[in-house]
């Protein structure tokens, strides 16, 4: 990417699909095989779906849309977004916008580590066991690297063990972590197939009987911090600012709340995650686990004011994603979307979505303290209405138009509407 890109293209959502098809081409030099799977409605060939997983009989796709406008460390990405939910791009791109004047999006992250679990049950002597594998930790540990020798290549692999005593229903057991860097992989395959084969090892050197060997999707040791400043006049004022404090405030301190509120983060986060072909559930898993780490379901953001009167967003989430293994080297449109993003390492791509996630955040935060979610929404409903009661072309904008100001967004309405337009 060179340094004069520009993810800002005002007016990006208003110009027809093949104008946008062509801006992107151009600004991310997509090959012509790329713009042929851009318009083969989700990309998947059903033989390469039936590769995937089992008992397929077909394929479903999604809307694959590109949020603009996005700075992050001073980069300016375009990002691939997938999903069925109205106004979700659009607000994500709209509060970039606003960040970007802001300074942008400042990140920082923790190394990809990810934790895979061995649980070991009747242990004779738990003090013993925990020295015996301590004592033998190098060893357990490069016998588990040899395992992985592409990982260990890319700077990767098994890095170290944490030991858990944890009391369970079904009494004592030791909780084995082992901590494996993952570079730019999610990391499951990896970290099972070590966790797997460390586990008669440990059995042997515990007394004890080993069961479970998985990885954890709390991805707690692979985070992204993300960061805004967003200034006042920019939001809507200093009042704005202060009922989007109040509004986190609410969500901070109400499980109730917060689930919404962090529903409306993963809005984000998900939808790029789908673009990407990523494990999403591994992703929604982390950050709603991490969500209750301190013992209270809260929100994953927080939102204050500065001295200056600056709106600041801050946000810490696990993100276990991968650019290599899983679907997302398989996946055509992954590959595209990789392309558009312009990342080839997977803790871009996890600063990228979690910036989303706070961006989307805001939007939601915006839209509640101020006009109500419920305007925007239904715009973008009734142009669904429209399209479904058979608008198309330039009779969809008035159909839209004569919708919201008829105040009865709902499809019989629409029907009328778009039966008139067309006799007209
Ligand atoms: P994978 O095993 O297909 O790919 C990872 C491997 O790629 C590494 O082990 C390494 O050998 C190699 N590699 C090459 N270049 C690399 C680089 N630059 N960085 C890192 N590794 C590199 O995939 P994975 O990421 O181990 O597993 C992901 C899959 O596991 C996903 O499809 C996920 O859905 C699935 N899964 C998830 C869970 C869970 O989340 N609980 C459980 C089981 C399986």
């Amino acid at each position: 990417m060179t340094e004069k890109f520009s993810s800002r293209i005002p007016g990006f959502y208003r110009k027809p699909i093949d104008e946008r098809i062509n801006i992107i081409s151009e600004k991310m030099k997509l090959s012509e095989e790329d713009v042929k799977v851009l318009k083969s409605r989700g990309g998947l060939a059903l033989d390469a779906a039936d590769h995937m997983t089992e008992n397929v009989i077909g394929t479903i796709s999604y809307p694959f849309s590109v949020a603009v406008n996005f700075r992050v460390d001073g980069m300016d990405y375009l990002v691939p977004m997938a999903g069925e939910e109205p106004s979700v791009v659009a607000a994500a791109s709209n509060m970039a916008r606003l960040m970007r004047e802001g300074e942008g999006i400042k990140t920082s992250t923790t190394e990809p580590i990810m934790i895979g679990q061995i649980q070991v049950l009747e242990i004779p002597d738990m003090e013993k066991a925990i020295t015996a594998i301590e004592e033998n930790k190098k060893m357990l540990l490069e016998s588990a690297n040899e395992l992985d020798p592409v990982l260990v290549k890319f700077g990767g692999g098994a890095k170290d063990m944490e030991l858990r005593p944890i009391e369970t229903e079904k009494g004592e057991m030791l909780i084995v972590h082992l901590l494996v860097d993952c570079r730019d992989a999610m990391g499951a395959n990896a970290v099972n197939t070590m966790a797997e084969a460390l586990a008669p090892t440990i059995a042997e050197l515990t007394g004890g009987r080993t069961l479970l060997r998985i990885i954890s999707n709390l991805a707690d040791k692979r985070t992204v911090t993300v960061r805004c400043k967003v200034r006042p006049g920019d939001i809507g004022g200093v009042e704005a600012v202060d009922r989007i404090v109040e509004a986190w405030a609410f969500a901070d301190a109400d499980p109730y709340r917060a689930a919404t509120h962090n529903k409306g983060i993963m809005n984000g986060i998900i939808a790029v995650a789908l673009a990407f072909a990523q494990d999403h559930r591994a992703i929604e898993a982390g950050a709603h686990a991490y969500a209750v780490r301190d013992g209270r379901y809260r929100s994953l953001s927080r939102w204050s004011k500065d001295n200056e009167g600056n709106l600041i967003g801050e946000m810490t989430l696990p993100m276990a994603i991968g650019l290599v293994g899983g679907a997302t080297r398989s996946h055509p449109m992954a590959q595209v979307a990789r392309k558009i993003l312009g990342v080839d390492k997977a803790v871009v791509l996890g600063k990228v979505m979690c910036a989303v996630g706070l961006a989307q955040n805001l939007g939601a935060l915006r839209a509640l303290t101020q006009e109500g979610i419920q305007e925007g929404h239904m715009k973008l409903h009734a142009r669904n209405l429209v399209v479904m009661a058979g608008a198309e072309g330039e009779m969809i904008n008035k159909a839209v138009e004569l919708l919201v100001e008829s105040g009865e967004i709902r499809f019989p309405k629409a029907q009328e509407i778009v039966q008139k337009l067309k006799t007209r």
